[in-house]
C-alpha cells in the first residue's frame, strides 16, 4: 500500500513519495547543475567572422581570409599576462592570413607589401617546398590555427622580420596553446597527454616571445606590436616572474611604478605583481 496507489491504472508508475516533504533547499542544491546546463548558451563562431578578400604579397594569388568582426566579441576577462578571453570565439585563431598557394603567412596586423628580396627569400624558404593547402572551412579549429601560426613564424624568419613581429607571433602562439587546452574536455581519453604537449608548446612559444621582446625593447621604438612601452614592460615582468627571474621582474615593475607616463590601470596591475614578487622572494629565503 502506498500514498499514490491506484494511479498505476492511469499509467502513472513509480513516483517516489518518500521525500515528499524534504527540505526544498536540499532539493534546490540537487537541481543546480541541471539549471546551469540549461543556461549555457551555444555560440556560433560563424557569427563573429567574415570573409575578407586579399592578395598574397608574395605570389599575388587571390586569397580569402576569415576575419573577426571588430567589436563583435565581448571581452570576458584577462589572464595575468594580459591574454584576453572573449565570449564565443578565440580571435587568435583568425589572426594568421595564409596563402594556400605559396604558404606565405602573416599575422593580420603585419599584413603589408614585401620588398623584392623578402619575396625571394620567402619563395626560396617556404614556397619551393610548400605542397599547397586545401581551402579553409567556414571556421578554423585549434589544430589548424596552430599550424597557421607556425607558418607565420616560418615566414617571418624567412623575410627577416623585426624581433617584435616574431615575438608577437610567439606570444600569440603561446596564448593559443593555453586557449586550446581550455577548450578540451577533461573526460576525453587522451586529455592528459594532449594537455601536457600543449603546455610544453606554450612554454616554448612564450620563452621565445620573452627573448624577442627583450631584444626588441633595446632596438625598436613604440608602439611595439600595438602595445605601448609600459604594457610591454608589464608583460615582460609577468614572464620573467614565471621564469623565476625575480630581479628582472622587480626592475621592470619598479620602472612602471616610478614612471609618470604609466596609466593608473597598469600601475594597479604592477602593484599586484609586486606583491607576488615579494612573496616569491620570501619563499626563496625561507
Ligand atoms: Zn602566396
Amino acid at each position: 500500500m502506498g500514498l499514490l496507489d491506484g494511479l498505476e491504472k492511469l499509467g502513472i508508475k513509480s513516483i517516489d513519495t518518500s521525500n515528499m516533504f524534504e527540505d526544498p533547499k536540499a532539493k534546490e542544491e540537487v537541481k543546480k547543475p541541471e539549471l546551469k546546463q540549461a543556461a549555457k548558451i551555444e555560440y556560433n563562431e560563424e557569427d563573429y567572422i567574415f570573409e575578407k578578400k586579399m592578395e598574397c604579397p608574395v605570389c599575388d594569388s587571390p586569397l580569402v581570409s576569415l576575419t573577426v568582426k571588430t567589436g563583435k566579441a565581448r571581452l570576458l576577462r584577462m589572464d595575468k599576462d594580459l591574454r584576453p578571453i572573449f565570449e564565443g570565439i578565440e580571435p587568435i585563431k583568425y589572426e594568421p592570413v595564409v596563402c594556400k598557394c605559396c604558404g606565405y603567412s602573416v599575422m593580420g596586423r603585419y599584413f603589408a607589401p614585401l620588398t623584392p628580396s623578402q619575396k625571394k627569400a620567402v619563395l626560396e624558404g617556404i614556397g619551393s617546398s610548400f605542397k599547397g593547402k586545401d581551402d579553409i572551412g567556414s571556421t578554423i579549429g585549434y589544430q589548424q590555427a596552430l599550424e597557421h601560426i607556425t607558418l607565420c613564424l616560418a615566414s617571418a624568419i624567412c623575410k627577416r622580420a623585426k624581433a617584435s613581429e616574431k615575438a608577437y607571433i610567439c606570444l600569440k602562439g603561446g596564448w593559443l596553446c593555453r586557449s586550446y587546452k581550455e577548450s578540451l574536455n577533461p573526460e576525453d581519453e587522451d586529455y592528459e597527454i594532449v594537455c601536457e604537449e600543449l603546455s610544453k608548446k606554450e612554454k616554448e612559444f612564450l620563452d621565445n616571445a620573452y627573448e624577442g621582446f627583450v631584444q626588441a625593447r633595446q632596438s625598436e621604438g613604440y608602439p611595439m606590436a600595438g602595445m605601448d612601452e609600459k604594457t610591454i614592460d608589464y608583460m615582460l615582468a609577468v614572464m620573467a616572474l614565471e621564469r623565476g627571474e625575480l630581479e628582472v621582474s622587480s626592475k621592470l615593475i619598479a620602472g612602471i611604478l616610478q614612471s609618470p607616463s604609466s596609466t593608473p590601470r597598469i600601475k594597479d596591475k604592477a602593484r599586484e605583481l609586486k606583491e607576488e614578487i615579494v612573496e616569491q622572494i620570501k619563499k626563496k629565503k625561507s
